[in-house]
């Protein structure tokens, strides 16, 4: 852990979920001794600059806190850091992060990024970032157990869980435990969490689905689309949209024959062309890159 020293001031009054400036900001870490970060040896630079964080950042942070119906008591912004950090001014809690590792990490494998910033949460959600002392191997290991936990309840599997703390080296540090300590904490996380089985309401088990829905419609709006192997991650999208009151539902393409074969995709399903633009401008809110089509 290290501490933020000085902080501009007017970066305190921004929240999470509110628009924010667009301007960097530099933060001074100098004297830092109250930063906790993921991994042993990580090297961070002498000056650290704050943005706005991404919408794509916040909405993995809002997943991992709905694991346990929390609401932010912290601030997160994007920075040059290696992945991400739990640091604290005062009685300020901030999550800086990697907008490039976060986005590199949410196209290839968005249980790393899930479990990452899980890991750096945690140290907020338990105090550790306001206790002296830094990193250490117990807060570590606690930390570790909460991304297990937040990956299990958002519906990924264990493997998923573990993948990115397979990426460590072995050995462990003074601030930092041994991979294998790391990997049983998560993994007694993930267990808590699910009961020892994957959390998945798998779409294929559902009765209702579109297909014999015809009020319905297949005129659909199409936020997100999946693999059949990932469906825990439409399954995410899915209830993100969902908190946000939007009429979704996962539909399995198969069952249409102009979608593309072997997804699932998130949808809002109406009867008609103009009915589909009409709730295309509602997704857009959420999911920019939203658009129509017709399933049949
Ligand atoms: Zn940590």
């Amino acid at each position: 852990m290290k501490t933020l020293t000085k902080f501009s001031a007017a970066l305190f009054s921004l929240s999470l979920f509110t628009p924010q400036v667009s301007a960097q900001t530099l933060l001074n870490l100098g004297g830092q001794d109250h930063l906790c970060s993921f991994a042993p040896d990580e090297v961070f630079d002498e000056q650290i600059y704050s943005f706005s964080s991404s919408k794509q950042a916040e909405d993995l942070v809002a997943d991992i806190l709905s694991t346990v119906g929390l609401v932010p008591r912290f601030q997160i912004y994007a920075g040059n850091v290696p992945n991400a950090a739990a640091v604290i001014d005062g009685d300020q809690r901030l999550i800086v992060y990697s907008e490039d590792w976060i986005q590199n990490e949410i196209a290839n494998n968005r249980w790393a990024a899930v479990a990452l910033l899980s890991h750096e949460i945690a140290h907020h959600l338990n105090g550790h970032t306001l206790e002296a002392g830094g990193s250490r191997p117990p807060t570590e290991l606690e930390a570790d157990k909460f991304a297990g936990f937040a990956v299990g309840k958002l519906g990924g599997s264990l493997q998923d869980a573990q993948w990115l703390f397979k990426q460590l080296s072995a050995s462990g540090s003074d601030t930092h435990p041994p991979r294998g300590a790391r990997l049983e904490a998560v993994a007694v996380g993930w267990r808590d969490a699910t009961g020892g089985q994957v959390i998945r309401s798998t779409p294929k088990d559902e009765p209702s689905t579109p297909t014999t829905s015809s009020v319905a419609g297949d005129w659909f709006v199409i936020a997100g689309s999946y693999p059949h192997a990932s469906v825990a991650q439409a399954e995410i999208l899915l209830h993100r949209l969902q908190a946000q009151g939007l009429p979704v539902r996962l539909v399995n393409t198969d069952s249409y024959a102009k979608l593309s074969n072997g997804l699932y995709s998130v949808v809002v399903a109406t009867n008609s062309r103009s009915s589909a633009f009409h709730a295309l401008e509602g997704v857009k809110q959420y999911v920019s890159d939203a658009y129509v089509k017709k399933g049949n």
